[in-house]
Formats: structure tokens, C-alpha cells, sequence
């Protein structure tokens, strides 16, 4: 197995909660004692039905949201130690796409500007150097250099969700976090951006963790997968293991409740 370059353990999150305005407030655990590695190179799917905690997962792994206990080893060292320069460094090899391709993208900005933003916040380029970097980025996934004077509006769900890969991709990450990245497309457009990012992952060496509360898709990507019920690890395999052995009643019936997808089937 290739090296570990995520580690991840005993992760939890919790979520104050007032259910009505003279209640106290209530915890609500949202991510419960969770571990896991991801190798390089490797996809790893994590499913379960909406709300199971997965987004929160993830959030409290690129410290969106504060993790409340727990341990984040990144490429060796410990990410919940991370301050200021050293962060800031780190974000840019583990980046996130995230579902909804038009909330995600601001409607102000160029398509060059949202892809060059990561590179300008760094500050180490040249101008030259990130327009160079912005059409290499452009070409590679699949979208026409004339878009980049152009706003998101004026494209569709599945050109926009390019955009934010290549956004996602332009500081050369070694782990991107996908929630749900092709929930929010029609389903002929997601088999081409899971190619898409299928592509990348060979060609730039990037490694996925992969959320999906749809099993095929996870199945088409994932070399390995978990699934997550109420904010809980309950099984964990490669694809076969789960989802043609699995052990707990609970991932049966997620797998029961699937519909086919002609375009998934294979
Ligand atoms: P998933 O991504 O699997 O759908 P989430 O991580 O979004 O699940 O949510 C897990 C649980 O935490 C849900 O019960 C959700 O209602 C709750 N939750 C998510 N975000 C917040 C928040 N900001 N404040 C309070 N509760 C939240
Ligand atoms: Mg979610």
C-alpha cells in the first residue's frame, strides 16, 4: 500500500442546538470518534444518507469548522497545530470542491479571476506566470480559453463545476475533498466531470477523498470505501468488500434503495 498522507483519528463534532427559545441548548453530535488514512494516489468514497454528518466530516478536516477533539496528521505533521504561513501553506495541497456549482462561484467575478484567486492570494507569481498558469489550468479541464473573460452565469452546471475544479486544481494540491461534486448535475453531465476528475487524479497524482450519497457514483471512483450513519464510521472495505459483501444491515439497504443508472452501469 502507498504511503499515508492523511490521518485521521478519533475526529469529533458538535453542533449547539436550540430547538425552540425557551429550550436550554443542546448538543448535537454531528461527527462522532471517526478515523480513517487515505494513501497517495488512493480515491476514498465516504457514503451515507443526507445529514449523517459527512460535510461536517470534512469541514472539520480542512478546518472550516474547528474540530472538537481529535487528530489531523497531513503529509506527517499535525494540521490542528498549523498556524499563519505554515496554514496557509498546507491549504494549498488539500483542497475542496464542494457540491452546488452556483453558489459556490462569484457571480462578479471573471472566470479568470475565480481561477487565478487562489494564486493571488499566495502572492508568488508574476502576472505573467498566473494568466500561463489560468490557460494551462483552462486547457486541462476541458474549457474554452475564450470563457475566461466571461461571468458564471452564462454557463451551464456542468461547464461551472469545471471552473470550480479548476480552481480546485491551479495550486497543484495532493488531496482534494470532493462533497458531493456531481449531486447537483444532470445525471449525462456527471459521468463526464467523474471522468474528468478520474483524469486528473491519474495525470496530476491527486488523491480523493470522495463524498457521494449515491453509491454508483462512489463505485465508479472509489478504490475504497466507508460508510457514515449518524456521524459514525459502521463499515469500511475496498468497493467489493462493501458493496457486493456488506456486513451491516444498515449498508444493505443502502444499497437496496439504489436505483439504476444506465450511464453507471457497467
Ligand atoms: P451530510 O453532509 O451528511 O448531509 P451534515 O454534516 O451537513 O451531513 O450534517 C450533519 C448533522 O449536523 C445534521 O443533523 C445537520 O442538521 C447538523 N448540522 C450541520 N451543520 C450545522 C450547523 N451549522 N449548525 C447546527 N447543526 C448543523
Ligand atoms: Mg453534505
Amino acid at each position: 500500500m502507498n504511503k499515508e498522507i492523511l490521518k485521521v483519528e478519533n475526529l469529533s463534532k458538535s453542533y449547539k442546538t436550540k430547538k425552540h427559545l425557551f429550550a436550554g441548548a443542546q448538543e448535537h453530535v454531528a461527527v462522532r470518534d471517526v478515523s480513517f488514512t487515505l494513501h497517495d494516489g488512493e480515491v476514498l468514497g465516504i457514503v451515507g444518507e443526507s445529514g449523517c454528518g459527512k460535510s461536517t466530516l470534512v469541514k472539520s478536516i480542512i478546518r472550516m469548522i474547528e474540530p472538537d477533539s481529535g487528530s489531523i496528521e497531513l503529509f506527517g505533521r499535525d494540521f490542528l497545530k498549523l498556524k499563519g504561513k505554515d496554514l496557509k501553506r498546507a491549504r494549498r495541497d488539500i483542497r475542496m470542491i464542494f457540491q452546488d456549482p452556483y453558489s459556490s462561484l462569484n457571480p462578479r467575478m471573471t472566470v479568470f479571476d475565480i481561477i487565478a484567486e487562489p494564486l493571488y492570494t499566495e502572492g508568488r507569481l508574476s502576472k505573467k506566470e498566473i494568466a500561463d498558469k489560468v490557460t494551462d489550468t483552462m486547457k486541462r479541464v476541458g474549457l474554452d480559453l475564450s470563457f475566461a473573460r466571461r461571468y458564471p452565469h452564462e454557463f451551464s452546471g456542468g461547464q461551472r463545476q469545471r471552473i470550480v475544479i479548476a480552481r480546485a486544481i491551479i495550486t497543484n494540491p495532493r488531496i482534494i475533498i470532493c462533497d458531493e461534486p456531481v449531486s447537483a448535475l444532470d445525471v449525462s453531465i456527471q459521468a463526464k466531470v467523474l471522468n474528468l476528475l478520474n483524469d486528473l487524479k491519474d495525470e496530476l497524482g491527486i488523491s480523493y477523498i470522495f463524498i457521494s450519497h449515491d453509491l454508483e457514483v462512489v463505485r465508479h471512483i472509489a478504490d475504497r470505501v466507508v460508510v457514515m450513519k449518524d456521524g459514525e464510521f459502521i463499515e469500511q472495505g475496498t468497493c467489493s468488500e462493501v458493496f457486493d459483501h456488506a456486513r451491516s444491515s444498515y449498508t444493505k439497504e443502502l444499497i437496496d434503495s439504489i436505483p439504476v443508472i444506465p450511464e453507471f452501469a457497467s
